[in-house]
């Protein structure tokens, strides 16, 4: 991922690090492995098909926002609108937003102001809040941005082209209603920003486990598994198009569960019998799309992760041996304020059994808070130790920011002060940055198969793609392209990426 310091990224084509809160990257007080702040936006492609209005989407936030963005853009385009890299260009803007952190609220808020020289120069620009904090502030965002002409929440994207007339006839437009049903599940997405290997496939919507520091549940509603067959649908059809690898996204993978009896009456009535698939289930129908096809799935929760998974992992070579459990604390008191629903010892057999079932070499990556409510020096430390333990191989490190409407915010007391969660996380950035380094000179001599991305940032004459553990392999490219796999020694590593060559 390319990393930033307070700065704003245009994405394009580049495959982002699957970071999460859970899935969720924050966008400015977050710091990667390497202890630098780190924010991402997406902003849609330059398509020309010939349809008559152009529609600019800036994407912030997590790996579902932009999946989401991919939604909106396909509705939008039987509407007759292309989309536009310019937002000067568009007559429509829509900002997909986050909630997560205070700070990505801000930005959109900046943005804003700066869209407002665009319409006053072009009076009948649309303009468009979507996502998670048009979910949390529904129409006091009209009062509190008058630039602002519409808003739609995550569920309300169907919505979109009556909100849209609802505003050419001179009216603000808002849906905010969160449904326990809507998955897109017949939408096909039209890929924004897409290197053309690599996709993302919705699998869910919503999480049901109200952890205390989380908004997600409060934006996204309810949790709701997609129906599987249009899951594998959308996974065939973009091996068809030449895609080699499917990431499966949802809040909590782990709990994904679709009933015939419950998510589909027509066809239980149909087949007689009542199945119902869970995750492992899912994993395997994918899996069998083709071997060429690469599986790989987030965000896995540690209080739901099966053995079940970790066997269907082990089973297939095409799931990637890649886990990204967020811990958050490793300090079992501090779990239970989170509201996480298991202990530090639970995490750590949960990681016992990965390496157990899928081997050392299974790419483990996390997500930790610092400085929630709370947290003494000794609770703080039990982090360190155990990602000590863990090794993981990279991680999504956090300072506590308290979110209006949480459980957190509503409860619990934000008394740690901004310099002490500074230090702390400072503490477990300067951790991580030595295991990840440590992870990655176990791979120097061996041999790894890796999937093309494109060329590697820095020349074309070098080639960048992933280990199944999810690893940075860059190559010189041999006259290789993108999309082929690629048997590549390790050389050499840096604390994010392994460098070798080609080998037969
Ligand atoms: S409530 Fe918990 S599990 Fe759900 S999205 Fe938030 S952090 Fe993840």
């Amino acid at each position: 991922m390319t990393r930033c310091h307070f700065l704003r990224l245009k994405t394009l084509n580049l495959r982002p690090q699957i970071g999460n809160m859970e899935n969720l990257i924050p966008d400015l007080d977050v710091l990667d492995a390497a202890g630098v702040e780190q924010c991402e936006v997406k902003v849609s492609p330059d398509v020309n098909s010939g349809q008559s209005r152009k529609l600019y989407i800036e994407s912030y936030g997590c790996q579902m926002n932009f999946s989401d963005s991919e939604i909106v853009a396909s509705i939008l385009a039987k509407e007759g609108y292309d989309t536009t890299s310019e937002a000067e260009q568009a007559d429509l803007i829509f900002l997909n937003t986050c909630s997560i952190r205070e700070k990505a609220e801000q930005t959109v808020r900046h943005r804003l102001k700066h869209i407002n020289g665009f319409k006053k120069r072009k009076p009948g620009l649309l303009v468009g809040v979507l996502g998670c904090m048009a979910e949390r502030l529904k129409t006091n965002l009209l009062e509190e941005e008058k630039i602002v002409d519409l808003v739609a929440g995550p569920d309300a994207y169907r919505d979109l082209p009556k909100l849209i007339n609802q505003v050419d006839d001179g009216q603000k437009a808002v849906n905010t209603f969160l449904s326990r049903e809507e998955t897109y599940a017949d939408i096909s997405p039209v890929r924004l920003n897409s290197n053309g290997v690599t996709a993302f496939v919705s699998i869910m919507r919503g999480c049901d486990n109200m952890c205390s520091f989380c908004v997600v549940p409060f934006t996204r509603g309810r949790e709701r598994s997609r129906d599987p067959h249009s899951i594998v649908a959308e996974a065939k059809a973009l091996f068809e198009q030449g895609f080699r690898e499917v990431t499966l996204l949802g809040q909590n993978v782990d709990s994904y569960k679709w009933s015939e009896v419950e998510n589909n009456k027509a066809r239980i009535e149909k087949l007689g019998v009542e199945k119902i698939i869970n995750f492992a289930n899912l994993l395997e129908m994918v899996a069998h799309v083709s071997p060429d096809l690469r599986i790989r799935f987030s965000t896995s929760h540690p209080k739901d992760i099966t053995d079940e998974v970790l066997h269907t992992m082990a089973k297939y070579e095409n799931i990637c041996k890649y886990i990204h459990l967020p811990v958050q604390s490793g300090n079992s008191r501090v779990l239970e304020l989170m509201n996480r629903g298991y202990t530090r010892e639970w995490y750590l057999e949960r990681v016992n059994r990965i390496k157990e079932i899928l081997g050392d070499e299974c790419g483990i990556s996390s997500d930790m808070i610092t400085g929630f409510c709370s947290e003494t020096e000794e609770e703080h430390q039990d982090t360190l130790t155990l990602m000590d333990k863990v090794q993981y191989d990279f991680a999504y490190m956090f300072y506590y920011s308290e979110r209006p409407g949480t459980l957190a915010a509503k409860k619990l007391k934000d008394d740690i002060s901004l310099d002490v969660k500074k230090r702390r996380l400072q503490e477990i950035i300067d951790k991580q940055r030595i295991l990840s380094h440590n992870r990655n000179k176990l791979d120097v001599g061996k041999v790894f198969k890796v999937l093309i991305e494109g060329p590697s940032k820095k020349s074309d004459h070098y080639l960048q793609g992933r280990t199944s553990t999810n690893k940075v392999a860059v190559f010189e490219a041999l006259g290789k392209n993108k999309g082929e796999y690629v048997n590549v020694l390790i050389t050499e590593c840096t604390g994010g990426t392994l460098l070798g060559k080609i080998v037969a």
